[in-house]
């Protein structure tokens, strides 16, 4: 499936649609240009991804908290899902039953624009495959593609015209910001009631994963409870689909820099968002 030409098709179409934006888009873009841009193309709301991830942290903690019986490895890369599921498949169960930050978010939206057509933006190639695996989803675009639709849709970088001057739709969290980062998820998962730091291994590249999980013994790799992986170099902000030309150290300066600004001068909803958005909404799921 060509999903930039399925997004260009709902674009064209007028029907709305929501943008499920990934949090990663500051290391490459300007914050709220981009968010402006997105509605001149045709975006009728955008949201950022980080509520999304609270969601997927909370699962992680609830799971954690009843019952650490193996060494538990995050599963929101979908690279590493499919390397487990091809060469791995003793460690499934070692795998997070809980949907990824997208999977999590497009449940949420579902609930909240039940109309919307959705599309994802971020960094990943292989987001395109859960997506499909999700069916929520209609469309799952790298920043790459996105680039290409901002040039033949002729969007400038800087949009002026008032009606699309708004920011992201609210919902969002301002902590999981630096989740695209090597580690963001554990350092966002107020895991201090249940893991200690020696109980976390954080580690990024498929040739590092791979040493990993050729040395789990009996559902444990060494004495850790928790593997927090990502594998692209440079976690989420090294991935194929950025459209930037920074090196991963300046996109990691400018994600903290974001989050920063965003406690300062945007409003978390919390845990008031939480019990707005996701009464009735399972976010777990089977691998
Ligand atoms: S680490 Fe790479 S492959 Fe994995 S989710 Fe992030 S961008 Fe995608």
């Amino acid at each position: 499936m060509d999903h930039l030409k399925v997004c260009e098709k709902i674009l064209k179409s007028k029907k709305d649609t929501v943008c499920m934006l990934a949090p990663s888009f500051v290391a490459d873009y300007e914050y709220p240009d981009l968010i402006y841009r997105l509605r001149a193309l045709g975006f009728d709301k955008v949201v950022e991804l980080t509520f999304g991830a609270k969601m997927t942290n909370l699962t992680y903690y609830a799971i954690l908290k009843e019952d650490i019986d193996r060494t538990w490895i995050a599963s929101p890369c979908p690279t590493l899902v499919n390397l487990v599921r091809n060469k791995y498949p003793h460690l499934i169960k070692n795998l997070m039953p809980a949907h990824s930050p997208m999977g999590c978010m497009s449940f949420v939206c579902q609930k909240v624009y039940p109309k919307h057509k959705q599309v994802f933006i971020g960094p990943c190639l292989t987001k395109k495959i859960e997506a499909q695996e999700l069916g929520t989803i209609e469309s799952a675009l790298t920043y790459k593609e996105l680039e290409q639709l901002f040039t033949k849709y002729k969007i400038p970088e800087k949009v002026t015209d008032r009606k699309y001057l708004k920011t992201f739709d609210k919902f969002y969290n301002d902590y999981t910001k630096i989740y695209p980062v090597s580690g963001g998820l554990s350092s966002t998962l107020h895991h201090n009631e249940i893991l200690k730091k020696k109980d976390i291994l954080v580690e990024e590249g498929l040739g590092n994963i791979t040493k990993i999980f050729d040395d789990f013994k009996d559902g444990w790799y060494k004495k850790y409870k928790f593997l927090d992986l990502l594998t692209c170099d440079g976690g989420c902000l090294g991935g194929i689909g950025m459209a930037g030309h920074f090196p991963v150290s300046q996109r990691k300066k400018r994600i903290y820099k974001y989050r920063d600004y965003a406690r300062r001068y945007e409003k978390d909803l919390g845990r008031a968002g939480k019990k707005m958005h996701v009464k009735g909404i399972d976010f777990t799921r089977d691998f």
